[in-house]
C-alpha cells in the first residue's frame, strides 16, 4: 500500500458517517486570496502540501438557493467562502423549485409536489452576483432552467437571457437527464427523442464553448447500468460539446456497484469523448464507496484531468457556516490522497480554468511535497 492510500484509508475510518469528524478548514487568513491565482505559476509561491489545506479552491457544484423557502443571504454566503479555501465558485440555481404554494423547502420531505425547472433562481443569482461585492471571489453563474424532456423552448429562454443578463451566464446545469430521486416529485426523465431535441441549444453551448453539467443517473442496486445507455446516447450524440457527468452517475440509490465495473465505464467513456468531465461532488461518492478508496484514488490519478471537485452543497436559509465547511471537508479526503499532479489539476483549479478559458492559474506544488510523493 502507498502511502497516499494509507491516508486516505485512514481518513476514510472517519468518513461522513461518523458523528465525530470535525471539518478541518483552515479559515481565510491561512488561505491564498483570488488574486494570487491571477499570477503565472512561477510567480505564485509553490502549495506546500504538508501545511497548506487539502480542501479544494473551486467548489464546480454549488447551490446558492434550495429547492423552496429562504435562502442563506449573499453577503452571508460569501462570508462562507472566504472563511474556507474556496475562490471559485459555480452558481447552480438550484434550478428544480418545488411549487410555490406547497411551502416545502426541500424536495424529499415532500413526495408528490412537483420540482420543476425553472429560470427563477438563475434570475435571483444573476441579481445578487451585481448587488454585492465579492472581491475574494469568482462566480460563474449558470443556466439551470432546461427541461431536457422538453427541450422546444430552450433556445428562446437562452435569449431570455442574453437580454437580460448579457454576457453572464457561462455555464449550464446542473441539468437531470435522469435523476431517480426526484421521481417522487414529477420529475420527466430524458428519452432517446428527446435528447434527439436538445440539438439546437446544445449548439448555441458549444458555439460559445459553454460547459454543461449532466446528473444522470447510472443506475440502481437492482440493475447498476440501468441508465447508462441514456447517457451513453447523450455522449455519442454531442461529442463536441463540454459535458460534465454530475457525481459520476452515482447516487443514494446506487449503493452496492463493483468499483471496478464502475471504473472500468468511467475509464471507456473518458477515452471515447475527450470532451467528457467527471464531476466527483456530493459526499454520496465517501459514503458509499469509502471502502473501495484505493480504486477511485489510482483513477483519478490516472486520469488528473478529468476530473472536477464539488460540494453539491444546498443553501438552504437554515443551514450554518459548519455544515458548508464540513460537506467541503468530506468531499475533499479524496484529494487529499492524490498524487501532486492530479492535486494540482482537480484541487487547486487548473483543470477549470482551462475548462472555462478563465485568466488564473494553479501554483505548482512544492519539491519537497514532490519528492515525497516520488517516493510513494
Ligand atoms: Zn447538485
Amino acid at each position: 500500500m502507498t502511502a497516499a492510500l494509507a491516508v486516505y484509508l485512514s481518513a476514510c475510518s472517519t468518513m461522513p458517517d461518523d458523528e465525530e469528524a470535525e471539518p478541518m478548514v483552515s479559515v481565510s487568513n491561512d488561505s491564498r486570496p483570488l488574486s494570487s491565482f491571477a499570477l503565472p505559476p512561477d510567480q505564485q509561491d509553490c502549495y506546500d502540501r504538508t501545511s497548506e489545506p487539502y480542501t479544494a479552491v473551486v467548489d464546480s457544484h454549488f447551490h446558492p438557493r434550495p429547492f423552496g423557502g429562504s435562502a442563506i443571504p449573499a453577503p452571508e454566503l460569501f462570508n462562507f467562502f472566504d472563511n474556507t479555501t474556496v475562490r471559485f465558485v459555480n452558481y447552480f440555481g438550484i434550478g428544480q423549485v418545488l411549487d410555490l404554494q406547497s411551502g416545502c423547502t426541500y424536495y424529499l420531505d415532500c413526495p408528490g409536489v412537483p420540482a420543476s425547472p425553472s429560470i427563477k433562481n438563475d434570475f435571483v443569482n444573476g441579481m445578487e452576483v451585481m448587488a454585492y461585492p465579492h472581491e475574494n471571489l469568482h462566480i460563474t453563474l449558470s443556466m439551470t432552467f432546461m427541461d431536457l424532456a422538453h427541450p422546444e423552448n430552450i433556445t428562446s429562454l437562452i435569449e431570455l437571457y442574453d437580454k437580460e443578463y448579457p454576457g453572464m451566464f457561462s455555464w449550464s446545469g446542473e441539468l437531470n437527464v435522469m435523476k431517480q430521486a426526484l421521481l417522487g416529485n414529477l420529475h420527466e426523465p430524458a428519452t432517446k427523442e428527446s435528447i434527439d431535441g436538445w440539438a439546437p441549444f446544445m449548439a448555441v453551448l458549444q458555439e460559445r464553448g459553454i460547459p454543461v453539467t449532466l446528473h444522470s443517473d447510472l443506475g440502481n442496486d437492482a440493475n447498476p447500468t440501468e441508465f447508462l445507455p441514456l447517457m451513453e446516447y447523450v455522449l455519442a450524440s454531442y461529442p463536441d460539446n463540454k459535458i460534465v457527468w454530475a457525481h459520476m452517475g452515482l447516487s443514494k440509490e446506487l449503493a452496492n456497484m463493483n468499483p471496478y465495473e464502475h471504473v472500468t465505464i468511467m475509464q471507456r467513456l473518458l477515452g471515447d469523448y475527450p470532451n467528457l468531465m467527471l464531476d466527483i461532488s456530493w459526499d454520496v461518492l465517501f459514503n458509499a464507496y469509502h471502502e473501495w478508496g484505493p480504486v477511485f484514488i489510482n483513477f483519478f490519478n490516472s486520469h488528473p484531468t478529468r476530473i472536477l471537485p464539488g460540494t453539491d452543497f444546498v443553501a438552504a436559509g437554515t443551514k450554518s457556516f459548519d455544515q458548508y465547511a464540513k460537506e467541503l471537508d468530506v468531499t475533499s479526503r479524496a484529494l487529499k490522497a492524490m498524487d501532486d499532479n492530479a492535486f494540482r489539476h482537480i484541487a487547486l483549479g487548473e483543470n477549470y480554468f482551462r475548462l472555462m478559458g478563465l485568466d488564473y492559474y494553479a501554483p505548482d506544488i512544492c519539491p519537497t511535497t514532490a519528492a515525497v510523493s516520488a517516493g510513494q
